[in-house]
């Protein structure tokens, strides 16, 4: 009893030094914001951690790590929070909580932005259109910088200026022994080759150096049709997208139109085709630019044209807010063939909820430029990143949706490049892991073996540690 008394004092004890270590608060059951700090993006995830530690700064962050190694205890880091699989907390550990780590620095003349890693993408772009600028992020704005940016990052401007980590100078972290690294092309090289596409295995990345492109104003949004002719709007975007200027993006997705404005109330709850656009070159050219589509396949709903940066953005923000259930399949394609086409079309008539859609993204264009093994974010010769989501207010549906995601990704799954991305996957194991990095997984391995031998950082798309 008096050994089981010692053991508890000595816990509380460790307990509130790590409490007085950070300037931000150490959150466990029962506290106050603890429930609140537990919730993350998908509805589906229901984890409860020991400890969460809401860092505010480095020495916050090199505390919680220490803490974590010294006590063997299972380490999350949560950047926005939007994993699919909730790779954000844990069960019973400790969870580094960046949310509150929102500082930015917008360098004008450089043409750069320091972003800390609790930003999410719609506070980078707020820091940065005032002055014209952006750097390529995601569709959704309250998606985390952090964990989008370090597996890859898909997005509006891929085809023009390549995925996020193309337009990552460095990045601050923290590494398991809690050291301070900076990482970037002269400084750790191989931790900045592995930052880039390896997740959340290496560290925890403190802030982000990106660089800045003048976007502003761009020409973009979406246009609908009806599932009739998906068949010939799919040909149709597949050779356009394959081959007009790389300042033209536009993803393809099969939806169910919300019923409510700006849609037209004659398309509500209609499942529908779409492509959603966005042209970052001259606005004046724009209308010739879409004039073969328009002309060709002339869409039912037309909302393409002149938008501020941040507005495309956060333009379906309002429809996919944070406790929904989500659940995710992702495939790599280089081709959309006719049998892959005529799969689309049966899997996609049959979207099991109004939230629930597939999305292809573009990735040809800038994202080509760089080579297979240049940072560890493998598909490059990729043309399109597929991505299956069944997602629903109400767990009732999850079984329904579940089923259909898998069903249309176990069809499609052939006709792949035969790995996923990693920032889509739900948790599934070592073998689609090491699918998704192909020949960069032996390399990813040696380095997480340098800089993080025991695995501390595992609560990720886990990359074993291989000498
Ligand atoms: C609605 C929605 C839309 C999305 N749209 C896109 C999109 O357009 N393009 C795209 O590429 N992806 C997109 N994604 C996927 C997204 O990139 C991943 O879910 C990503 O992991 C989210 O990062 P986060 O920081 O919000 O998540 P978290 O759950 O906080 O973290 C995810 C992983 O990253 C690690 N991590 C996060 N921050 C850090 C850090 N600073 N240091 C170390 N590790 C960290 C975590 O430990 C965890 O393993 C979307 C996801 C959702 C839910």
């Amino acid at each position: 009893m008096a050994q089981q008394n010692t053991t508890v004092a000595l816990e509380e004890t460790a307990v509130q030094e790590l409490a007085s270590h950070l300037r931000g608060a150490l959150l466990r059951p029962g506290d106050a914001g603890y429930e609140q700090a537990l919730r993350v993006y998908n509805g589906m995830i229901d984890k409860r951690p020991a400890l969460i530690a809401h860092c505010v700064d480095v020495a916050d962050v090199i505390a919680a790590v220490n803490f974590a190694r010294e006590h063997e205890l299972t380490l999350a880091v949560r950047g926005g929070g939007h994993s699919g699989p909730g790779l954000g907390i844990c069960d019973d550990g400790l969870v580094i909580d960046l949310s509150g780590m929102k500082g930015m620095r917008v360098d004008p003349s450089a043409r750069t932005v320091r972003v800390e890693g609790g930003c999410t993408l719609g506070e980078m772009d707020h820091a940065t259109h005032p002055f014209g600028l952006a750097t390529p992020s995601g569709f959704i704005s309250t998606t985390g910088v952090g964990g989008l940016t370090l597996g890859g990052g898909i997005g509006y401007l891929s085809r023009t200026l390549g995925l996020t980590i193309d337009n990552l100078l460095g990045v601050d972290m923290v590494l398991a022994d809690g050291s301070f690294v900076t990482a970037s092309a002269e400084d750790h090289a191989d931790l900045f080759w592995a930052v880039r596409g390896g997740g959340g295995n290496f560290g925890v990345v403190t802030s982000f150096l990106f660089q800045l492109h003048p976007i502003s104003t761009v020409y973009g949004g979406p246009m609908l049709w009806p599932l009739e002719q998906a068949a010939d709007l799919m040909k149709f975007w597949r050779d356009f997208i394959l081959n007009v200027p790389e300042e033209i993006n536009g993803w393809f997705g099969f939806v169910t139109v919300p019923p409510a404005p700006p849609f037209p109330e004659q398309f509500h709850l209609q499942k529908m085709c779409a492509i959603v656009w966005c042209y970052s070159g001259a606005l004046e050219q724009a209308d010739t630019l879409f004039q073969p589509i328009r002309a060709k396949v002339p869409p039912a709903v037309d909302f393409a044209g002149p938008i501020p940066w941040p507005v495309l953005q956060s333009l379906f923000d309002a429809l996919y807010p944070p406790g929904l259930q989500w659940y995710w399949k992702t495939d790599f394609f280089t081709d959309l063939s006719e049998k892959a086409i005529e799969l689309h079309l049966k899997y996609g008539a049959q979207l099991p909820t109004m939230h629930s859609t597939m999305h292809l993204y573009p990735i040809n264009g800038a994202v080509h430029r760089v080579g297979t093994s240049d940072t560890a974010f493998s598909f490059r010769e990729a043309n399109f990143a597929g991505v299956i989501v069944g997602v629903d207010p109400d767990p009732a549906n999850n079984a329904r949706m579940i089923q259909w995601a898998r069903d249309y990704w176990m069809a499609l799954h052939p006709y792949s490049a035969g790995g996923g991305y990693v920032n889509m996957m739900m948790d599934e194991g070592a073998d689609n892991v090491k699918a998704a990095y192909r020949d960069n997984y032996a390399r990813l391995a040696q380095i997480k073996a340098t800089y993080d031998p025991s695995n501390l950082f595992h609560v990720n798309q886990n990359i074993t540690p291989t000498r």
